[in-house]
Formats: structure tokens, sequence, C-alpha cells
């Protein structure tokens, strides 16, 4: 078989952008094909934008890790590439005493994860940071902020493109086959084509599993099942008396709804948990009674009918309803036996923050030609 191409990248949301940008700097040749009209339009535009600092995950862990490798890469990055940022701190706040007991726990958490800028504030210190909340205690994190997820995107297109990556929109991969030598691809669309290459990178997001079931040649052994979990955000009306990032005490499915700022200021809550079956990001507006309840743990002067439905985004879960979050998963030859092939399961948060830590981590896997 003839190698038409060295590299393909599937999706160009943030992370395979990220990965593009990575291996065309290091001399790949690179194409990306990607099934929608525009870059960046699934999960890496539904979402709320936070750099997070790294606090949540399991020390050891590809999350952790990759989150405060992330996070310090991609304020250096949007810094030096005029992308918007906002290092805006964030109080994840306690009103129990069983919620402090979690925050302290999170302290160390993250002190193990190497978040070192952590304090654990009482009632007083953080009110005097933010009046209007309620709270016992909060755990402050000032390295905590905002990114603009688009302006990020367009920045990692605009250097991959200059380091020669080409970029197929409407070009959806139906389905590929593991060769001697690389992989031949059906790749769909406006321009039905037939192309090889030597390395397929899958950062197809919330399609990664099926589309990882396509691959003739990869054993379905090594692909996890993919559940979706839906987040829907609620606006408010008018401006909230906020400037740091307000978090409940996260809960077993997510971080809790929580109220984060964009850009301009303008305050958004969400994402709630709901499990669905289909790809469906209308906001039921019924949700919003939750929405009253669990903000006002936190901010009591909440007005009533000030919530507007939003938007959603659907977390790409590789972990059933009711089992504990799963890391990261990014397979090489080293977990499946297929040479050329890296898969990316599971990059739900905090894959924006972590985008640029990523597409190392897959560039180190394929240099180390585990891949
Ligand atoms: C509600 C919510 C809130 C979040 N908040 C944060 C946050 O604040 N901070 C943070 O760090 N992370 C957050 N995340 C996580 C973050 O948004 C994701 O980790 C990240 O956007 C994943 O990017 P991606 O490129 O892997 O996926 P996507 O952005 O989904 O990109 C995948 C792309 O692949 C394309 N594609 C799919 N199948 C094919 C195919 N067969 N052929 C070609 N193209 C295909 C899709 O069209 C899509 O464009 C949040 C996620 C959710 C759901």
């Amino acid at each position: 078989m003839s190698v038409d191409i060295d590299c393909v990248v599937v999706g160009a949301g943030v992370v395979g952008l990220a990965i593009a940008r990575e291996m065309a700097l290091a001399g790949h040749e690179v194409l990306v094909i990607e099934a929608g009209a525009a870059i960046g339009i699934g999960t890496s535009s539904r979402n709320s934008e936070v750099i997070h600092a790294g606090i949540y995950y399991p020390p050891g862990s590809l999350k952790a890790r990759l989150c405060v490798e992330g996070r310090q890469a991609l304020y250096a990055y949007c810094d030096s590439h005029g992308v918007n940022t906002r290092r805006t701190g964030k109080l994840i706040v306690a009103n129990t005493d069983a919620q402090v007991g979690q925050l302290q726990f999170l302290l160390k958490r993250g002190h193990e994860n190497g978040v070192d800028d952590l304090r654990l504030l009482d009632r007083n210190q953080a009110i005097t940071l933010e009046p209007a909340l309620e709270c016992i205690a909060a755990l402050y994190s000032p390295s905590t902020g905002i990114v603009d997820a688009h302006g990020l995107m367009l920045a990692l297109q605009g250097d991959a493109e200059t380091a020669g990556t080409s970029i197929a929109l409407h070009a959806p991969l139906l389905g590929a086959r593991a060769t001697a030598d690389g992989f031949l691809l059906h790749v769909g669309g406006d321009a039905p084509m037939a192309l090889s290459c030597r390395r397929l990178i899958n950062a197809a997001g919330l399609h990664a599993p099926a589309l990882a079931r396509r691959i003739d040649g990869l054993s379905s052994d090594a692909v996890p099942r993919g559940y979706l979990c839906k987040g829907s955000y609620f606006s408010v009306s008018g401006r909230v008396p906020f400037t740091h990032l307000v978090y409940p005490a996260p809960e077993a499915d997510g971080l809790g709804v929580h109220m984060t700022l964009d850009l301009g200021g303008q305050a958004r809550f969400g994402p709630d948990t709901e499990w669905v079956e289909t790809e469906d990001y209308q906001v039921n507006p019924a949700r919003a009674d939750s929405f009253y309840s669990a903000i006002r743990s936190y901010w009591p002067d909440l007005p009533n009918g000030s919530l507007q439905p939003g938007y959603s985004g659907i977390r790409p879960k590789i972990s059933a309803p009711g089992e504990p979050a799963r890391d990261f998963m990014i397979s090489s030859q080293r977990e499946h036996d297929v040479p050329g092939l890296i898969n990316l399961f599971g990059i739900e948060s905090p894959g924006l923050t972590s985008c640029l830590a990523i597409a190392q981590y897959v560039r180190e896997l394929i240099k180390r030609r585990h891949a």
C-alpha cells in the first residue's frame, strides 16, 4: 500500500487541533478530517470554558497530571497568542460539616497533584472575597481561570496550518482498515474518498468509541463502551454579585451546579447531570427548578424567575451511571497491538484545560514507537 499521508487526526475539536499542531510542529505531515461544517462545534464549544487547577482528580491519574501541566501550558500559550484568559480564581464552598471535610480532602488531593496555591478559608475570609456568598468555609483556588475556547481553537488551527496541516471539513471518517503499513480510510461527506495513512489518531470526542469499533483490525476488547452524560446551563438576567467562579462541593457525577463567568463578565450556571441515550442539546426549561435550589445553597439572594435556559454539552463518559469517573483513556499499540493507532476515549473535563498536555503526551507516545 502506498502511504499518502503520514498522520490523520480525526476530529477538529480542541484536542484534535492541539494534537495536529503538536504533530505538525514536530515535522509530521498532518491532515485533520472533521465531520462537521466548522472546527470546534462539538463538546469544545459546549462547556464552561474554565481553566481548571487540577484539584479533583486522583493523584497519579492522567487527568491530574495533564490538567496541571496543561493549565500552565495553556496560560502561557494564550498569553503568547493573544487568546483571552482571565485568572478569576475560584471558591469551592461548604455549607455543612461533611462538606468542610470534602474541602479538606480536596486541599490534600490538590497538594498531591502539585496544586500548591490552594487555601482553606473560614466564613469571614470567604465573604471578604465574595460578600454575597453563603457558606461556612471555602477552598480558594487562585490559579483557576477562564479562557475563550473558540479563540484558543482558532489559534491552534492557525499554528497547525502554518506548520503545514490541512483541515478537511464535511469529511466524516466512516471506517478504516489496519494494513501492513498503516490504515486505509473511507471518508464520506461532500467529497467521499479513500486515502491511506501511516498513523491514525482518533480524537472524535463523543463518537470516538463508535468510530474505533469501525476500525477493522482493532479488537473490540480495546474499545470501552461510551455513555452520554448531558449537562445543561442556565443564564441569569442581569449581573451577579460575584467576581470569582463559585462551585459547590462536588457530587458523584460531576462538579455540581456551579457559577462561572464568561470573559464579558456574564454569569452562567451549570452544568447539571442527566444521562441520555441520544445527542440532543435542547435545554428543558423545567430543569430550572433544581437549579434554583442548588444555587441558593450558596447564593440565597438569587431572584425568582431570573434563570433562562442557556445551552448544553454532553460529557463523553466511559464510565456507566453510578460508577466512579474513569481516567482519560489514551491507548496506543502498547494497549491494543495496532501499530500507528492512537485512540482518545473519555476526554471529558478537564479536557479543554489539558489539550496542550494531551497533545504532547500523544506525540511522546508516537516518538517512543509504542504507536
Ligand atoms: C458540560 C461540559 C462542561 C465542560 N467544562 C469544561 C471546563 O470548564 N474546562 C475543561 O477543561 N473542560 C471542560 N469540559 C471538557 C471539554 O469540553 C472536553 O474535554 C473537550 O472539549 C473535548 O474536546 P475533543 O476535541 O476531544 O472533543 P470535541 O470537541 O467533541 O471534538 C470532536 C470532533 O470530532 C468530530 N467527529 C466525530 N466523529 C467524527 C468522524 N467519524 N469523522 C470526523 N470527525 C468526527 C466532531 O464533529 C467534533 O468536532 C466540559 C465538558 C462538558 C460536556
